[in-house]
Formats: structure tokens, C-alpha cells, sequence
């Protein structure tokens, strides 16, 4: 007998028909029984033979796939395997300079500029492509990560992009007199270029600034060894300090060649700055782990709590690598840090912006002070008929810098109290 079902009961099949008696006992044992097989062969089990199902055995459905293990199929998956790579590798990107330039500009700018430095000196195309893309990429990367500090540490403008007429005013020889005069002799920065460099007040500052990023970020072991800074004594020039504020020099002229440079600047700064907030927390487990240690068995109820850090600077903040904590209230900049006696007490170093009590929020120069500074320096030192002999000669210098650019934050916030008044003829700096 040929025992077949019909489509629509082939998936019963396999478990009815061993459960289905037979339709005649006797002809059981003399007839010959063949299965049909409806789905894969290789995935079916064999139907047990009919005779040794009249049993009253329970049944258990055994009915799945077998794995595919024998020698032959493994073969066959390794020449499977071997063909999908050989056919695949053609296709796939073999470098990743091979990708759409959008999607690769992006990928570097999530990198950080030391590390962009480094992929600079991978390969010929790597450099080029990076050198080909700098400004938007720097432009992502200060963005996303310096976009506070890029504000507070601006880039001073060389003379070269100033207009030769107010070129002729910023190097009239009375005026670089008078910056000589009122300039402080710092030991930590070196004086900037007048003939590379616009010498407005703004961009004096500008330098400053920035060079000190560097002076204090080269400080940053001592103070977290605590080993002292070497002091130098009065009206002398030790030639490694030369050497140290001529490289500094040089790195924030290179800056104003290359955005790269300057955003390295800026992740330099940010380190300082938050190697200088966690450092007391760093510096003190050592103690305060022993001290517990003492007391172990009289267990305080209120153990003393860490110093709350500035700006409330977390381990998250840290590890995102960005200077978004300095948008938080904290105390402003104005001192300028005029010798490296200033670092061991320096917390961070954020200029050129003041806090707002109104609005909760910080208030940021708007870019416009280094048009105006030489629209002064214009003003009072072209040889126009009567500008230099009625101009307030050297006003622009007459105090610090800093000083004055707060004074005109503060009048524009209502609080002028806080300070001296500059006393030049009320020049509003723009803020936003
Ligand atoms: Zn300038």
C-alpha cells in the first residue's frame, strides 16, 4: 500500500501518519509501506518504520532541522566563504581617502586637532586632503568642542590684512613710543611683532592671551607635582626662558596661518583648565584616604564633603571633551595673570566676557573692537591736519587693556560702579 495525504495534510504528515492505524490489521505485516517525502529531504527525519510505531510509546515530535555538519558541507561553506571575500574585496573601499568627501570631513572633524596632526603625517593624501579641508573642518571641530573659549581667546589680526593708511598709523614712530612706554615688560610673553602684527588694543590682548595659554599649559607638571615654577629674578633674561617664550611666539604666529594650530591651541587650554579644576581632588585622595582610614572605628555620621568644583565640572564633562561647562555661572576673568606667581592660584583663565546677572548668561564681545581700535589709531595718529595735535595722545594705551574693555561691558549691563571709567569719550563695545 502507498500511503500518501493529500497537500493540504503533508505538514501532518510526518506526525499522523504514524499515529493513523493501519486500515486492515493483517495487512499490516505484508504490505510494504513507502514514505513520501514532501518537504527537503535534508531537512526531514526519516519517518520511524510503521512497525515499530504500534508500540504504545509516547511520541515526541522531533521534527527539526538537522545541522549541516559533515566534512562535505564544511568544505563547501570554506569555498562559499572563500568566493564571497574574493568577489566582495573588489567592491569594498580599500582606503578610507576613497570615501565621499562630505562624510570623510566629518569623520575627521569628530577627531581632536592633536590627533588630527598626527593623521597629517600618515600619508601624502591624508595630508593633502586634510590641508585642502582645514578651515571647514577646524571650523567643526572649534564648534563642536572650543566654541567658548574660541571667543574668549581670539586670534590677533597680522598688519598684512589691515589697510596700508592705517598700517602707516598703528607704526607711526610716536605711537609704537608710547606702546613701548605702556607696555609691561611681562617675562612670560614675548612682545609681538609690530611689523607682523596689528599692534590695536585689541589684538595686543589678543597675543597675550594667547601666549599665555601656552606658558601656563608648559607649567601645568609643576603645579601638579607641585614643584616650583623657577623664578626669575628682576631685569634678568635667562636664556632658557627666552628660548621657551620664543617658541610660544612662534607657535601663536603659526597660528594665524593655520586654524589647526590655533584650535590645538584652544585643546591645550581646556586641558589646563580642567587639569586645574580636578587637581586638588586629584592631589588630595592620598590624605583624606588615610584620615579615613584612622577613623574607621568611630565612624562619622557626616563625612566631609569634596570642594565643589568651579563651574560644577563633572566626569561627564570631562570625558565629552568640550568646554560646554565654562557656559555655567562662574567667577569672570579680568586680571590678566601677569606673572607665573599667578598660576599656582590660577583657577581658569576665561577673558574677554562677563556674566550676566539678568539674563544668567554670558555676555561675549561681538568681534567688531579690532575695526574700531583702528578707526582710533586712524584717527589720532595719520598725519591729518590737527588729528595728532588735538587727539588724547596715547589714550588707547593709557590703561590696561583689560580693564578698559570691562568698563565698557559694565556700562552697557548698568553696572559701571563695578569699575574705574576708562575715560575714552564713552565707546560702547558691542556684545552679544
Ligand atoms: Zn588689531
Amino acid at each position: 500500500m502507498l500511503l500518501k495525504s493529500s497537500p493540504a495534510a503533508q505538514d501532518d504528515e510526518t506526525t499522523n501518519a504514524a499515529t493513523t492505524p493501519p486500515r486492515s490489521e493483517e495487512s499490516q505485516d505484508e504490505e510494504e509501506y513507502t514514505i513520501v517525502q514532501t518537504g527537503s529531504a535534508a531537512t526531514r527525519r526519516p519517518l520511524p518504520k510503521l512497525k515499530d510505531l504500534d508500540d504504545d510509546e509516547p511520541l515526541i515530535d522531533t521534527t527539526v532541522a538537522l545541522p549541516l555538519n559533515s566534512k562535505k558541507t564544511k568544505r563547501l561553506q570554506k569555498q562559499q566563504l572563500k568566493k564571497k571575500k574574493r568577489t566582495t574585496v573588489r567592491t569594498e573601499t580599500t582606503s578610507f581617502l576613497e570615501l565621499p568627501a562630505e562624510l570623510l570631513e566629518e569623520v575627521i572633524s569628530h577627531l581632536i586637532p592633536t590627533e588630527i596632526s598626527v593623521l597629517l603625517r600618515l600619508n601624502k593624501a591624508t595630508r593633502a586632503f586634510i590641508l585642502a579641508n582645514e578651515t571647514s573642518i577646524t571650523r567643526s571641530i572649534i564648534g563642536r568642542r572650543y566654541s567658548i573659549l574660541a571667543q574668549c581667546f581670539p586670534l590677533p589680526y597680522p598688519l598684512s590684512s589691515v589697510p596700508a593708511e592705517t598700517q602707516a598709523a598703528l607704526l607711526n614712530p610716536r605711537r609704537q613710543e608710547l606702546i613701548n612706554i605702556h607696555r609691561r615688560p611681562y617675562q612670560h610673553i614675548k612682545p609681538l611683532d609690530a611689523g607682523k602684527i596689528c599692534t590695536c588694543t585689541t589684538c595686543l590682548l589678543a597675543w597675550n592671551n594667547l601666549n599665555l595659554i601656552l606658558d601656563v599649559a608648559h607649567f601645568q607638571p609643576h603645579l601638579e607635582t607641585r614643584e616650583p615654577i623657577p623664578m626669575i629674578p628682576r631685569g634678568t633674561a635667562p636664556e632658557w626662558n627666552l628660548a621657551l617664550t620664543d617658541q610660544h611666539a612662534r607657535v601663536v604666529e603659526h597660528a594665524m596661518q593655520s586654524r589647526l594650530v590655533y584650535a590645538s591651541i584652544l585643546q591645550t587650554h581646556l586641558a589646563s583648565i580642567v587639569n586645574t579644576l580636578t587637581r586638588q581632588q586629584r592631589l588630595r585622595p592620598a590624605k583624606s584616604a588615610a584620615k579615613h582610614h584612622h577613623n574607621t572605628h568611630t565612624h562619622s555620621p557626616n563625612p566631609p564633603r569634596p570642594p565643589k568644583r568651579l563651574y560644577n565640572i563633572s566626569t561627564t564633562d570631562i570625558s565629552a571633551g568640550t568646554d560646554a561647562f565654562l557656559a555655567r555661572a562662574g567667577p569672570p576673568s579680568y586680571e590678566f595673570p601677569f606673572h607665573r606667581d599667578n598660576y599656582y592660584t590660577l583657577q581658569a583663565y576665561v577673558p574677554n566676557r562677563k556674566w550676566s546677572e539678568s539674563l544668567k548668561r554670558w555676555m561675549y564681545y561681538d568681534g567688531s573692537q579690532h575695526d574700531k581700535d583702528l578707526a582710533l589709531a586712524r584717527q589720532w595718529y595719520l598725519p591729518q591736519e590737527g588729528s595728532v595735535l588735538t587727539a588724547p595722545v596715547g589714550l588707547e594705551m593709557t590703561k590696561d587693556a583689560a580693564e578698559r574693555a570691562m568698563v565698557r561691558i559694565d556700562k552697557l549691563l548698568g553696572t559701571g560702579n563695578m569699575r574705574e571709567e576708562g575715560g575714552e569719550g564713552g565707546s560702547v563695545l558691542p556684545i552679544r
